[in-house]
Order: C-alpha cells, then structure tokens, then sequence
C-alpha cells in the first residue's frame, strides 16, 4: 500500500472537515494507521471510521483523535511550547499513543485489558519511540507517578471524571474526554486547570467505549 499518499489526502480530510493545527495534521500525516488494524481492515485504515481492535474495543476516528488532540494543545501550557507529559487512558491498540508522541515530550499511556496492552506493545515496537510508555493497569486512577501532567485524554468515557485526573493535571494543563451527560448521551469535555481554579467546558456529541474500573 502507498500508505504515504493515502494518509496524505485522509490530512487534506480532516483540514477540510476543521481540524486546524499545523502539528496535529503533521503527525496524523506521519502515524502509519494501517500498523494498528488487522490484517483485513487495512484498507480501511485511513477512512474516517472507527475500527475493530479485537476485546470488544475500536480504535477512534482519525477525525476524534485529531480534534481532541488539538483540543489537549489549545491549553496555556500547550501554548507556551512542546507540551511536556501527556497521560492517555485507554492504549488500546497504541495509535493514538503514537500520534501523541509525536506532540508530547513524554507519554504515559494505561490500559486495563492486559491483551490490548500486549497488543499495544508489539504494534509501537518497531515505531521505537522511547518517549512512549506503555502502563497496564486501571487508568481510573490515572497514573501518579508521571504527574503532574502537562495534558490527560481518555478514550474512554465515564458517567463523571475521575478525581485522581483531574488532581494529576498541571497548572496550565487540560483534560480532553468523553462523559456521560445528564442526557445520557456522551460528550466531549475539555477540562482546563487554572491557578483559579477548574474550567469545564462540554463540547460535541461523541460516541467512545464506556470506561470500566478494574483490570482484565
Ligand atoms: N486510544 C486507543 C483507543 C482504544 S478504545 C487507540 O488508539 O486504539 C479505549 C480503550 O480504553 C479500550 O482499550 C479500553 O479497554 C480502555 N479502557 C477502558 N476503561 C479503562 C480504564 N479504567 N483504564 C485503562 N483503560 C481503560
């Protein structure tokens, strides 16, 4: 597969569909997709769906992973420079750990199932980017260690976010994740922490994999 054409004009896509930032189009241009499906949906790879990745999980569309990446650099932090560490919950199959590494100076990434965290790990080996690293656990509880964080996206979405993210995020940063709404519908939330305090701001309908607790 010509992937280097094909992700070319799947760029020109998200361009014309909104997503403005100059890095986020660079590194979506740059991230093979089709390393991260099986073998069959490589040619839907660069299509803009969410796709099967084996547990009953899906990797995002190019346009959500994009649109909330962008969202996470849109911060103070993000502005005054490479973001520094950037915490994601929900690795999945490790796309969109990869297209973080490319806009992060260091990624932790969590995922609760030990089978796409496996996964994970043989997909971004031979990517060899040693600025991405692979956690398995319950991201529930984020990942304290690594705090704080510069940026937190999860794949993820729950009926509230967890406390523990939003004690983990640095002053300056931003949360971008999916939430249950009153409505019981999802939606993007953008959650910035200010030194006066938490700014929530919820934004378009989205459609993400229920976050669970515990691991499996
Ligand atoms: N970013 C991923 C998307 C994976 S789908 C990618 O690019 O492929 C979301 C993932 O979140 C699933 O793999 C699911 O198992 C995981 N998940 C759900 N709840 C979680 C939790 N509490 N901690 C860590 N991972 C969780």
């Amino acid at each position: 597969m010509d992937s280097a054409a094909v992700r070319a004009r799947m760029v020109q896509k998200l361009a014309a569909m909104g997503i403005g930032s100059v890095a986020v189009l660079r590194a979506m241009g740059q991230v093979e997709r089709h390393r991260f499906v099986d073998t069959a949906l490589v040619n839907q790879a660069y299509e803009d769906t969410s796709l099967p990745i084996g547990l009953g999980q899906t990797i995002s569309k190019p346009n959500v992973v994009a649109r909330m990446a962008e969202l996470l650099l849109d911060s103070p932090l993000g502005h005054a420079g490479p973001l520094g560490r950037v915490l994601e919950i929900g690795t999945g199959c490790g796309y969109q750990a990869a297209v973080l590494a490319v806009l992060a100076r260091e990624v932790y990434s969590i995922e609760r199932l030990r089978g796409l965290h496996d996964k994970a790990r043989a997909n971004l080996r031979p990517f060899r980017l040693p600025n991405v690293h692979l956690l398995f656990g319950d991201g529930m509880v984020g990942y304290a260690k690594g705090a704080p964080y510069a940026g937190i996206i999860a794949a993820a979405g729950g009926e509230a976010i967890p406390q523990a993210w939003l004690d983990q995020l640095a002053v300056g940063g931003r949360l971008v994740a999916p939430m249950v709404t009153p409505g019981g519908q999802q939606a993007l939330v953008v959650v910035d922490k200010t030194a006066k305090g938490l700014q929530q701001q919820l934004l378009e309908a989205v459609h993400f994999v229920p976050l669970k607790s515990g691991i499996a």
